[in-house]
């Protein structure tokens, strides 16, 4: 009997968002919370799939795995049957990416299985299969940055990903010394649950307005390139109320240009500005999920303490906070037999 274990990270984006299917720039980074596969060989040729995390009324999260496996077949990998166990500190559907965590631990762990070396090449095969079990499988239709974070995210560093070329990205990593500068990045869960998946209509639609040439759709993607590239030139400076004041912009375009925020996520960044953070954004698709805030360390405590007031006084469910740094991509962890 063979096993490997495998990790995926979750990702942010610091920004860029909504870019990626439209041909653009994007900036986010691999995160420290990840889901874990475990996979057996079976005897026989069933995919016996269980999660710790999964939702009994979700009818549709074991396809993101059996579709990841199918794309490997695809490629002309020779899948056995499996056992698959996962469990993951990534919140699901909550903007941090379990859906391509739940994907690249289990090809992380496949590639370990069938002994393929995890070189740039091969991580760049994995995202690209994980981002087509998504799309063609479960029927959500992302647009690879995802994948690509968790596949090839590196400690201390942020991804800049290059979609001119869909069918190539190009990938740079960008070092974001933010917690020796003294700052901390800030994720605000709204606890607004997003659905990406099949028959959720607003991410799909946004697409199709882009690909019909909508005016204000297509400004909030193209300011959005510009400021990733200011973001690009502030991080290479150190300038951080620079970048701050990018991430504020981005959150203001996705707001009013491209409207995809919830007041729940314009509370958490306009609180967190209000009390003293450098800046602060909706990050991932939208329609719920998470904020990212730049901050000085010392403020964190009262940005929290603010934001959670906020929604207090509201009568919201709490948001949950998570502090998050730069972490490395997909890794097999163990392999026996
Ligand atoms: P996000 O990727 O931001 O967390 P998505 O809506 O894209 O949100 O993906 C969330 C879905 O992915 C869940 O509803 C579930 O179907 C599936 N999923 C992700 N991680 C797991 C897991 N560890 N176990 C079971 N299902 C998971
Ligand atoms: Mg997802």
């Amino acid at each position: 009997m063979v096993t490997v274990v495998a990790r995926a990270p979750g990702r942010v984006n610091l920004i860029g968002e909504h870019t990626d299917y439209n041909g653009g720039l994007c900036l986010p980074f691999a995160i420290r919370l990840a889901t874990t596969a475990r996979v057996t060989v079976r005897p026989d040729d069933a995919l016996r799939i269980a999660s710790r995390e999964a939702d009994d009324r979700d009818p549709h999260w074991r396809e993101y795995v059996v579709g990841v496996v199918e794309e490997l077949r695809r490629l002309g990998w020779e899948v056995p049957g499996l056992d698959i166990e996962l469990t993951s500190t990534v919140p699901l559907g909550g903007g941090l990416s379990s859906s391509a965590a739940l994907e690249c631990a289990v090809a992380t762990a496949i590639a370990g299985l069938l002994g393929v070396p995890l070189d740039d090449a091969a991580r760049r095969t994995l995202a690209a299969a994980c981002r087509r079990a998504e799309t063609d499988h479960v029927g959500a239709p992302t647009g690879g940055m995802d994948q690509l974070a968790s596949m090839l995210g590196a400690d201390g560093h942020a991804l800049l990903l290059d979609f001119a070329d869909p069918a190539a990205p190009a990938t740079t990593p960008v070092p974001l010394p933010v917690t020796e500068d003294g700052l901390a990045l800030l994720v605000t869960d709204t606890r607004v649950r997003h659905a990406l998946a099949a028959g959720d209509g607003g991410y799909a639609q946004r697409r199709r307005e882009c690909d019909a040439g909508d005016p204000r759709r297509l400004r909030h993607v193209q300011t959005e390139n510009d400021r990733v590239r200011a973001a690009i030139a502030a991080i290479t400076a150190r300038d951080w109320p620079g970048l701050g004041a990018l991430m504020t912009a981005s959150h203001a375009s996705l707001r009013d240009d491209y409207e995809v925020s919830v007041p729940q996520l314009d509370v958490a960044a306009g609180t967190a500005i209000g009390a003293g953070a450098l800046g602060s954004r909706m990050t991932g698709g939208g329609f719920g999920g998470c904020t990212i805030t730049l901050l000085r360390a010392e403020r964190v405590a009262a940005v929290r303490a603010a934001v959670d007031a906020a929604y207090r006084d509201r009568g919201w469910t709490a948001p949950v906070h998570h502090l998050v740094e730069p972490g490395p991509g997909a890794q097999v962890l163990s392999a026996a037999g």
